[in-house]
């Protein structure tokens, strides 16, 4: 199977993370997207870039975990300081009960292999001096860190290149079947195994065959700082925030501020179940608001520029990520929600094992897309 032609639709972090696994295992790979370069659109483009395990339900906490150890040991080189960096996670807790919801969390991650530090008064302040004086401590994760995913997508295209793999930009599919990718210019492109990861796009691409993906759209806002704003050493997220990332809740904003290494800060978060469209300025306030309850002063720093991007959500949160039911020969790797960067490489792990039919390393059953996919 050292020749195997695999055609991958969108070159998000996902799909490039797909190619360069594919290239390593030897595959002829082409990666095709309606965009004009690598990661420049959907969540690829518009993401934090917060590589974070997340105590979310257990097979969540496995895909994370894997995610973020290539991002680790595996982060393309030529990304330099865009790449991977480690700056911990900082989960903070307001009142008593909050902090005992870390704590339970704590041992939840720490069972499952996990470094974490439970901090509170004194040492959660020396942690972090800039934030908040009242809040009552926090949960430290020291191996997640921060990259920045464009440039960290061009990079791993990059990769996949020198392994052979191509690239065609401006390239808009239409459809997928069984050994052919057809296009909306009129053409098709055949191949042995073809991997959809375009993102909220994949439900079009499978109508034609009468399958529907359950993937929704759920819009997410932020904000970066101006450089030399950078008061901040971990990823800071107010605990909680996940609860808004689960469900259909009209709107949850919650504190979420990533350090970058151009001495930014990138500030968020929202969530509404809609496609991104225009900034909502009244929505960026209260993220900003709530942001400044944990770092008095972020709202006073100059903001450059703002903007939302969608999450590809499925109904139960978990990615679809294996075989596409009664169609031989497709793939799809889709639905990360707000964890997309962090579990990619995980994700194009187990794409590459099911394709070769070969052991991954974790069980891949959770995100079996027949669990969800109906055929009409
Ligand atoms: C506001 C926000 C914050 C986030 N923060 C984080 C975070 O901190 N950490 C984290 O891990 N994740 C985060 N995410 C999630 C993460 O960004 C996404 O899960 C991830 O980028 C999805 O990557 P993807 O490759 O699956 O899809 P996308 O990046 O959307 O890429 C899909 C690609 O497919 C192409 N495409 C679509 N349709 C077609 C077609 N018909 N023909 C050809 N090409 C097509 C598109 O042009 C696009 O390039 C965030 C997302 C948002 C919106």
């Amino acid at each position: 199977m050292a020749n195997l032609k695999v055609v991958i639709v969108g070159a998000g972090v996902v799909g490039v993370c797909c190619a360069r696994t594919l290239a390593r295992s030897g595959a002829e790979v082409l990666v095709v997207d309606q965009g004009e370069a690598v990661g420049v659109r959907g969540g690829t483009a518009a993401g934090m870039g917060h590589i974070v395990v997340n105590d979310g339900d257990e097979a969540g906490l496995q895909l994370c975990k894997l995610g973020r150890s290539i991002w680790r040991d595996d982060s393309p080189e030529i990304a330099g300081e865009d790449g991977f960096i480690e700056t911990g996670t900082l989960w903070m807790a307001e009142d008593d009960a909050t902090f005992e919801e870390l704590a339970r969390s704590a041992a939840r991650l720490e069972s499952a292999g996990i470094s974490v530090e439970l901090l509170k008064g004194k040492s959660f302040s020396d942690v972090e001096p800039a934030l908040a004086r009242d809040l009552v401590g926090g949960l430290r994760l020291p191996e997640d860190g921060v990259l920045y995913a464009p440039v960290v997508a061009a990079a791993m295209m990059q990769e996949a290149k020198q392994m052979g793999a191509t690239f065609r930009p401006r390239v808009t599919v239409s459809s997928v079947e069984t050994g052919m990718v057809r296009l909306a210019d009129g053409n098709c492109i055949g191949a042995d195994a073809i991997v959809i990861a375009s993102g909220l796009n994949a439900l079009d691409l499978l109508e034609e065959s009468g399958i529907e993906v359950p993937i929704v759209p759920r819009e997410g806002q932020l904000a970066i700082t101006a450089r030399g704003t950078r008061v901040l050493t971990h990823h800071v997220v107010e605990a909680g925030y996940q609860q808004g990332a689960h469900g259909v809740v009209e709107e949850a904003v919650a504190c979420a501020i990533l350090p970058r290494s151009t001495g930014q800060l990138c500030i968020g978060s929202s969530r509404r179940p809609r496609q991104a469209g225009a900034v909502d300025r009244e929505l960026m306030e209260k993220i900003i608001a709530r942001c400044d309850r944990f770092l008095p002063g972020i709202g006073r720093l100059p903001i450059l520029r703002c903007w939302s991007g969608t999450r590809a959500a499925t109904a139960d949160s978990r990615p679809l990520i294996g075989p596409v039911p009664a169609q031989r020969g497709v793939w799809i790797a889709s639905g990360f929600e707000g964890l997309g960067i962090t579990q990619a490489p995980a994700a194009a792990q187990l794409i590459k094992d099911s394709i070769y039919g070969t052991r991954s390393p974790i069980d891949p059953r959770a995100w079996d897309p027949a669990r969800s996919m109906t055929t009409s």
